[in-house]
């Protein structure tokens, strides 16, 4: 009996171990993705900050699974799907040029960017001031492009969590989003 149990401990201590590890590697991963689709590095604290427990403005549980599948890019992607079955397209479903990424269809898709261009001028309207609000900010909700002084920063994640939702309503649709979706 004692033996029994002091197997099954090692056992639950090796499996434990190694759970962890394939989390912190995954989680590397998709940090050195965004970094490069961003072209600069995350801190590793911001980084641990996205990736714990839901806290700050999406308090909610759905927005912050949103959140959480969003920062894992754990949203099937034509690119990916494309891998599942090569008979269906790899190119995002919108543009139909592109190879569909993830950050192409969240962000840099041509008729994705038209919409977050009106966003990102609507809410320089709402917060009386030019801020520069890149794709750090509206994907990944990072502080780093606001100005220190400025204090509205959860009003702002939340309205670009609204605006995400409506982008991830339309993810494999043909349809652009558009300002109408989100107002
Ligand atoms: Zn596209």
């Amino acid at each position: 009996m004692l033996a029994e149990n002091t197997q099954l401990r090692l056992i639950t201590k090796r499996l434990y171990k190694t759970l962890c590890s394939l989390k912190s590697n995954n989680s590397d991963k998709v940090k050195g993705r965004w970094e490069s689709d961003l072209g600069s590095t995350i801190d590793p604290e911001v980084w641990n900050a996205l990736c714990g427990q839901r806290s700050g403005p999406l308090a909610s549980y759905s927005a912050w699974e949103r959140q959480f599948k969003s920062v894992h890019r754990l949203y099937i992607t034509p690119e990916v799907r494309h891998k599942f079955n090569p008979d269906l397209t790899e190119h995002c479903t919108k543009c139909q040029s592109a190879v569909g990424t993830f950050f192409h269809c969240l962000w840099s898709c041509p008729h994705v960017q038209q919409c977050w261009f009106i966003i990102i001028q609507q809410l320089n309207i709402i917060f009386k001031r030019s801020l520069y609000i890149g794709a750090g900010t509206c994907l990944l909700g990072l502080n780093n492009e606001q100005p220190a002084g400025f204090k509205k920063r959860d009003l702002l994640h939340i309205l670009l969590h609204c605006a995400r939702k409506c982008f991830l309503v339309m993810w494999i649709t043909d349809k652009a989003p558009t300002i109408h979706c989100i107002q």
